[in-house]
Order: structure tokens, then sequence, then C-alpha cells
């Protein structure tokens, strides 16, 4: 008869054991790739962090030098103010020093308040060159770039004008203010010196864009105003202005696009990424595999309850004094197709782990009801052992699913022992197990504590539990005739089993030795070889007729 695990169980195994796969990948996944994603990101964090400071010194660096150097030129243009219209031979070497003196300067002239130029380092011009200059301004201000045809030169002009209309003109040569912008600042990268009000570019480096801008957003910091800005050529670019000291409305402008910001950043994170994305394959794999491997023997479980492939061996219990078979250990047998035979120390850790275990022991108690039911109920006097696990004693569902199967099969309860190991007494805490196994007595039925003496758990804890037998191990019975010493734990078990009332049950009998000395010690019943494997229901049957049988006659 097929169980209805879904009620117990609640979800399908199939649908199950995808989520766990799922889930156990996503928990990989996200091990393996959190730590590297957080590294990642703090690579990004601190890539642009130094990217920025990076660009904002040069942008500081173009201004410092730009103010110093148009300091110079300033003061040198000041120092001349007494230069001549006749442009005597002091004029022309008081120019020329002047343009020996300040790097930079490359050339110096003077304009009449006529607008003409009459003098240069060159000597006086004539007839005197009418240049076309915007009209005159107070103070020093700077022109350009621009060519001056008389000179074959190109280059900046800064101007400063005297008391009386006229000005003394500098030419600056452009590499001085261009060659300080050396930086590698990508393809989409410049740097400018410009005049604010009209963005009037006076030098320039890399590639510049119309300096027109779609969008942007500034944040001011100290001593430079950082921009976000997407221009016209549809890059955007992180900017840094820096206003040259002393020249008010002159600013150096520094930018670069994110893929040099991000540059070593993006090498960087692909390495990471690999390294992350390895590291989730292999735990996945790992996880995966641990998780498929147990999995699989758990669905086969489950679908082997389903489709009935598990079988009762019936262990005969002799009544030591007598002889007779007073009934049997029930034990589960997990048989595959094509004979193959599961032993049930393999799976029932984890039919106890899935909770597989209850339907399970659903299962046996069905299938021994209809196995010897009607051997049960022939002779009264026989009892058939049901092991359970430490599970079935945390809820009552036992006692329902128990007293449901059992109630009308013409099974007495009184003929049923449920076996408990050790384990189920560990952690009763709560007394829910003792509660459990009063309830069970109180229909009659026998507890027996299986595997006693393999835990750690003392006697006189033992002792607080409602017990009716006590199964002595196997390990205690082998030491019979062999380990004298050992023996005599055997005897204190004993012993101590008669003093708490309990009925002995002496478990893997395997020798007349073991037996004689069993029975000589007082013990009850025997299970174990020497008497009968485990065996099917319809051997078992047999077994009990010609055993009693005989002991009859
Ligand atoms: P257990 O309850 O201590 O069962 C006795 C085990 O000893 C059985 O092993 C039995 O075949 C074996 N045995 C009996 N006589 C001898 C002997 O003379 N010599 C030797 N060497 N072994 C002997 P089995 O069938 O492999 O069961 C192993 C364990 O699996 C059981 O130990 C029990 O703890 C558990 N088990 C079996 N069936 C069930 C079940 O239906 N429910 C639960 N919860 N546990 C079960
Ligand atoms: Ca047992
Ligand atoms: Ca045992």
């Amino acid at each position: 008869m097929a169980v209805n695990l879904l009620s117990t169980t609640g979800m399908s195994f199939a649908l199950r054991r995808r989520l766990i796969v799922l889930l156990a990948t996503a928990v990989a996944l996200v091990a393996g790739l959190a730590p590297v994603g957080y590294a990642i990101y703090l690579a990004y964090k601190t890539t642009v962090v130094n990217a920025e400071d990076n660009l904002r010194s040069i942008a500081q660096d173009i201004a410092t030098d730009t103010s110093q150097l148009l300091n110079n030129i300033n003061q040198g243009l000041i120092a001349l103010t007494d230069l001549t219209y006749k442009c005597s031979a002091k004029d022309v070497s008081a120019m020329n020093t002047m343009s020996y003196d300040i790097p930079g300067i490359s050339e110096i002239g003077l304009i009449s308040p006529d607008r003409e130029l009459v003098c240069t380092g060159w000597g006086p011009i004539k007839p005197p060159l009418k240049p076309e200059l915007p009209p005159p301004q107070a103070g020093f201000r700077l022109l350009g770039p621009l060519e001056i045809r008389l000179m074959k030169r190109y280059g900046l002009i800064a101007m400063r004008q005297r008391e009386d209309g006229s000005e003394i003109v500098a030419l600056i040569h452009p590499s001085v203010l261009i060659g300080h912008m050396g930086a590698d600042l990508g393809e989409h990268g410049f740097a400018v010196l410009l005049r604010r009000e009209d963005t009037h570019l006076y030098a320039w480096e890399g590639n510049v864009p119309e300096m027109e801008m779609v969008a942007s957003e500034a944040e001011a910091g100290d001593g430079s105003t950082q921009l976000r800005a997407l221009f016209r050529d549809g890059v955007e670019r992180t900017l840094f202005a820096v206003e040259v000291d002393g020249f008010p409305g002159i600013y150096s402008v520094v930018a670069a696009a994110d893929e040099w910001i991000l540059h070593d950043w993006q090498r960087m994170a692909v390495l990471l990424g690999g390294i992350g994305a390895g590291t989730s394959a292999l735990l996945v794999f790992l996880i995966v595999g641990i998780l498929q491997r147990r999995l699989s023997l758990q669905g086969e479980l489950e679908r082997s309850l389903h489709k009935d492939e598990f079988e009762i061996n019936y262990q005969p219990v002799i009544e030591l004094g007598s002889g007779r078979c007073v009934g049997a250990e029930a034990l589960i047998c997990w048989c595959q197709p094509g004979g193959k035979r599961v032993r049930p120390d393999l799976f029932i850790p984890l039919a106890e782990d899935t909770g597989l275990i209850e339907p399970m022991t659903v299962w046996l108690m069905q299938k021994l009801r209809t196995e010897i039911g009607q051997l049960l109920q022939d002779d009264r006097a026989l009892h058939i052992a049901i092991n359970l696990s430490p599970g079935h004693f945390e809820s009552d569902r036992i006692l329902q699913s128990s007293s449901s199967i059992f109630g009308n099969s013409g099974i007495l309860p009184e003929q049923i022992i449920y076996e408990i190991t050790e384990r189920g007494l560990i952690d009763d805490a709560d007394g829910k197990a003792k509660d459990i196994m009063r309830r069970l007595q109180s229909r009659k039925s026998g507890i027996a504590l299986d595997d006693f003496g393999t835990g750690y758990s003392s006697l006189s804890y033992v002792e607080t539990f409602p017990l009716d037998y006590l199964k002595i191990d196997k390990r205690f019975v082998d030491t019979v005739g062999v380990d004298a010493l050992n023996t005599g734990m055997l005897v204190t078990i004993i012993d101590m089993a008669r003093r708490l009332g309990l009925r002995t049950i002496a478990e893997g009998v395997e020798t007349a030795r073991q037996a004689d000395y069993l029975l000589s010690r007082g013990v009850d019943y025997a299970q174990g070889w020497y008497f009968s494997r485990a065996m099917p229901a319809a051997e078992f049957i047999e077994f009990v007729h010609t055993t009693n049988r005989n002991l009859k006659q």
C-alpha cells in the first residue's frame, strides 16, 4: 500500500529538490561573488578618488604656474612704464633685457596712444604699424593667441596700459603655457586655460571639444570646482576648474572622460571578476555536487516508499528460559529493483534528517498489520517490536498514527513494544518524550530502551524514564567469554535492569555460549543469529509455529 508522503513532507520531492539546489546555487554564487563584488566596488571608489585627485592637482598646477608666469610678465611690463616713443637705443635695450630676463616673453613692443606699434626689441617701426587691436583697457590684460605678422610669431599677448593711453605689449610664447599641460588625459581628455566670461581659450592641450556643454553639474571644492558635464561631442567628462590666482576670470580647466578615469579599475574588475566567477563556479560545483548526491538518495528513498520497495524483516525474539519465540523485532529493509538491498544504517539517518522517517514508520506499521496481524491475533502472547527514532518523540503524531493503524486491526496495543534509542532520551528538557512514552504505556504498549550503553547517558538519567524493557546492545553480549573486564559492564547492566524492574532483551546473540551465559545471569529474552536472522513475514510465521510447536511436544 502506498503512503501519502505529501501529508508529512508538505511539498513534492522534485519541487523541494529543485528549490534546494536553486537556493544552494544562489548561496554559493553570493558567497563567491559578494566579497569580490565588494572588492570591485572598493577598487572603483579608490580609482575614482585617485583619478579625481590627479585631475584636480593638474588643474591646480597649471593655475599656479600660469599665475606665476603672468605675474612676472605683469611686473616686467610695469617696470617698463618709462619707455619713450623715440624708441631710443636705451628703450630697445630695456625691452630686450626684459625679454631675456622673464621666461615666457619672446618679444616686447610699445603701442602709442594712436594705437600704432612704434617700437619693438628690433628697433623703431617705420612707418609704424597699425595692428588690429581691441579698444584699450586699463591695467593688465591677456589677448590671443594670435599671429603677429610683423614678427611672424604666433602667441598670446599680454598688455598693460600706461597713463597716457599707450600700451606696452609682450608676446608670450605659447609653448610656455601649453607646455605645462603635459599630462596624458586620454582620447577625450584635455587641459585648457580659458577666460570664463566667454570661454575664450588662451591655451589648450589634448582633444578639446566645443566648449559648450549640454548639461552639467558643478560642485565647489577647496579652491577648485568639480563639474560633471556632457559636451556637444556626446562625451560626458569630469572637469576641474581652478581660477588663476591674481587674474580673475582666467581659469585652468582639466577634463577627462570615464574611460580614462576608470581605465585601471576596469582591468582590475576584469581580474577580480574572473577570480570571483571561478570561486563561485567551484563552490556551486562542490555544493550542488554534494547536494545532488544526498538529494538523489533522498529522492530515491521517497520514490521507493511510494513504490512500496521496502520490506519488513522480522527477527525472532526468544525467551531464554523456555526457548519460546515470544515475537519479533520489525526491521525495515530497502530492496531496490535489481535485488540490491540497502542496509538501514545507511538510509535511516537520512530518513531521520529529512523527516521521511515518519511516513516510513507509518508504512511499516501498516505493512506489519497486513503481514502478521493474523499471527498476532492467533497468539496473544506474541509481541512485535517497532523501532522509533528520536523525532517520533517530539510530537503526538506517533500516538495518532499507531492508534489509527492498529485501532481496529485485531492487534492489541499490549502486543506492541516501541523501541526508543538512548539518543531519543537525551535532550528531553521539555519532557515531551517522557509524556509520549507514558501515553503509549497507558495503552498497555511496552517501551524498550534500545542500544543502551552506546550513548553517554548515565544510569540515573535513564532511570527517570518510563521503561519496560532494556535491550542489551550486541557489544556487551560480544564480551561473553572473551573480555572479562567488559563482561563486568554487562553484569552491571543486567543488575541495574533488574533493580529498576525492567525486563531484559539481549541483542546480537551469536553463540550458544552467549545464550547460556545470559540465561545464567537472568536475562529474560534474546535475539540474534544464534536463534535466527531477520526474515520475511511468511518465514517468520513458519518459524514461530515450528519453534513453539516443538516446545509444546
Ligand atoms: P537495531 O534496532 O539495534 O537492530 C538490530 C540490528 O542488529 C539489525 O540490523 C539486525 O539485523 C542486526 N542483528 C540482529 N542479530 C544479529 C547478530 O546476531 N549479529 C549481528 N552482527 N547483527 C545482528 P539492521 O536490520 O541492519 O538494522 C540496523 C538498525 O537500523 C537497527 O538497529 C535500528 O536502529 C535501525 N532500524 C531498522 N529498522 C528500523 C525502523 O523501522 N525504524 C527505525 N527508526 N530504525 C530502524
Ligand atoms: Ca531495535
Ligand atoms: Ca539495538
